[in-house]
């Protein structure tokens, strides 16, 4: 595209150039032509006024008068001095010179014929003769003109006129190109450079030559052709090589134009300069080509940096997509994870949930065992102040039949504290049986000790056993205050158990306190516990107590109670013997504060 490009720049540049040239080469070439038309009309129309003069047709009419010769002589030398021609002369009917204007000098005409010459030959005919010829005495180029001379309509001679052709070709000269004109045979008979004069346009015919030969126009030797390379006779806008200028040196390449003189049957060619025109285009042309790649470099350059920005753009927006689609999956593992573990909470809760309920139904289970266990010793404390009342209401009905009122009011008021024992009992039944709440509160510790122990006062007594308890008064965990009792009673129940066989049972409560938790140790002087079943000493339903005395709920029920209140329930053997029991438990403040 780009060598096209400048190929057709080229092409068109020198068009361009060319037809510039060619258009003010043309211009020049009328004005030539309009130069050599005056030049040859200026002296075209003399020789047919000479004719009419009455001096020449005397003269023609009778040639041997010497005195009219003279005249004529004298005439034709004045006519020729103001016409400016060279020779002005008459030829006779034979063409002979009879007068001439160089009459005087070495050179004369006179009596010289010129009748092979073509324009004798033609005024004779009767038409205006012409002729381009060398002169045959001065060798000189001259273009002649004849005219025929009448005597009542008889021929009788010519005046004839010949022209120097040095000054019109002084003008052409002028030209700095070439300016040459040729006769109808393709003879350059006038040309601005030299050595083109009496050249040949081509090669001439042998007829030619032959007619220029008889015509004695001019010596055929000196015809050789014109120095121009691809010259063409008649041709319009052929491009051609000389060399018009010989001291130059160089050939040059020109334009050939050329025009007809139809009249003469003359043509008149300019050579147009080209020179420079080949470097312009070539200029020009590699001008438009360093454009057009300029521009096609830019253009380049801007589709690449296009391209890679549509390429940055691209992977960006893989990257994002990329980006997104991981995003998304990701998204789905954990909305998919998420559900999984919803699920699982749910399912967690609802086992949670339907543990709890088996605990709680475990823990009434527990108690309704403990009930079962504990009515034989609540009958047993029930029945002794049942006794106990039934006598002092006998001996104070005997002491008031008696008189003996004081020792009747003491003895009511033995029933009395009696009926408040008992009172205090059953109300520690009904809130073991209620089913506990599920809050956790501060708990005053020793209350919920008392009250075990109030419980269990039939089963200590009844083992004989000592109880130690070390507790300061106002210390306050949290809990809940029936199933904390239930926790003591077991672990109190368990140590009563384990005590039986000894000798002196005694059985310690006692306190370890941290800053935020209160350690209550239960320890006995039993047996201890065998490690075998340490492990297993708080799973549900085990028991070495044997069928009908023992569930194996307390501790994993304990366990468990111990775990909804955030503390915990731990076991160990003592190094002195016997069992250690360990509830922890957080520390409240005091009770007031932590109710306001
Ligand atoms: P149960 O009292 O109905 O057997 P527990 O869960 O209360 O059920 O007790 C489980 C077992 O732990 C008891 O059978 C007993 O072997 C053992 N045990 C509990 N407390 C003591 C203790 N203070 N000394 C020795 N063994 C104990």
């Amino acid at each position: 595209m780009l060598l096209g490009a400048a190929f057709w720049t080229y092409e068109r540049t020198e068009r361009g150039l060319l037809a510039e040239r060619r258009i003010a080469g043309e211009a020049k070439l009328a004005l030539y032509g309009e130069l050599l038309r005056g030049w040859l009309g200026k002296y075209r129309a003399l020789p047919s006024i000479y004719a009419h003069e009455p001096d020449v047709v005397a003269l023609l009419r009778d040639t041997a008068d010497a005195g009219q010769t003279a005249d004529v002589n004298a005439k034709l030398e004045r006519w020729n001095a103001t016409s400016g021609a060279s020779v002005t002369y008459i030829l006779d009917a034979q063409g002979v010179a009879v007068a001439a204007s160089n009459w005087n000098s070495e050179t004369s005409f006179i009596g010289t014929s010129y009748s092979f010459r073509p324009y004798f030959r033609q005024a004779m005919r009767g038409v205006l003769g012409r002729t381009f010829a060398l002169g045959t005495v001065s060798g000189k180029r001259g273009y002649y003109f004849a005219y025929p001379v009448q005597d009542n309509g008889r021929i009788i001679g010519v005046v004839a006129v010949k022209m120097r052709v040095d000054t019109i070709e002084q003008e052409l000269r002028l030209d700095t190109g070439a300016v040459f004109v040729t006769d109808s045979d393709g003879i350059v008979i006038l040309a601005g450079p030299p050595h083109w004069r009496m050249k040949t346009l081509g090669p001439l015919t042998r007829e030619t030559l032959r007619k220029i030969e008889s015509d004695r126009l001019f010596p055929t030797a000196m015809l050789r052709p014109l120095p121009v390379e691809g010259m063409q006779a008649s041709a319009q806008d052929t491009k051609v090589t000389a060399q018009p200028d010989r001291s130059g040196g160089a050939k040059m390449d020109f334009l050939h134009l050329s025009q007809p003189m139809p009249t003469e049957r003359w043509r008149v060619h300019l050579l147009v300069e080209t020179q420079g025109i080949g470097r312009q285009s070539l200029l020009t042309a590699l001008l438009a080509g360093l454009a057009i790649l300029t521009i096609c470099l830019a253009g380049l350059l801007l589709w690449q940096r296009r391209r890679r920005m549509i390429g940055l753009l691209a992977a960006r927006e893989e990257t994002q997509r990329e980006l997104e689609r991981t995003v998304s999956e990701r998204t789905a593992n954990l909305r998919e994870s998420n559900l999984q573990l919803e699920r699982q909470v749910r399912e967690r809760q609802q086992a949670e949930d339907d543990l709890r309920r088996t605990q709680s139904e475990l823990i009434q289970a527990g108690k309704l065992a403990a009930l079962g266990q504990m009515s034989a010793a609540l009958s047993h404390e029930f029945n002794q102040p049942l006794a106990a009342i039934r006598t002092y209401s006998d001996n104070a009905v005997a002491f008031l039949d008696r008189g003996r009122e004081e020792q009747a009011s003491e003895n009511l008021a033995r029933i009395s504290r009696l009926t408040e024992r008992m009172a205090r009992l059953s109300k520690h039944l009904t809130s073991f049986a209620r089913k506990p709440k599920d809050t956790i509160e501060p708990v005053l510790l020793d209350t919920v000790l008392a009250e075990t122990l109030a419980l269990l006062h039939a089963r200590i007594e009844g083992a004989g056993a000592r109880i130690e308890a070390h507790l300061p008064p106002d210390t306050v965990v949290m809990g809940g205050q029936t199933r904390l009792q239930h926790v003591f009673m077991n672990l109190i129940g368990n140590a009563l158990d384990a005590t039986a066989p000894v000798a002196d049972p005694v059985i310690i409560v006692r306190l370890e306190e941290t800053d935020d938790t209160v350690r209550i140790l239960v320890e006995d002087n039993g047996p201890g516990i065998a490690p075998d079943i340490l492990p297993s000493i708080f799973d549900p339903f085990f028991s070495t107590k044997g069928p009908g005395k023992g569930l194996g709920l307390g501790l994993s029920i304990s366990y468990n109670i111990m775990r909804d209140f955030d503390g915990s329930l731990q076991v160990e053997n003592r190094a002195e013997g016997g069992a250690r029991f360990i509830v922890t438990l957080g520390r409240a403040a005091t009770l007031r504060e932590a109710a306001e």
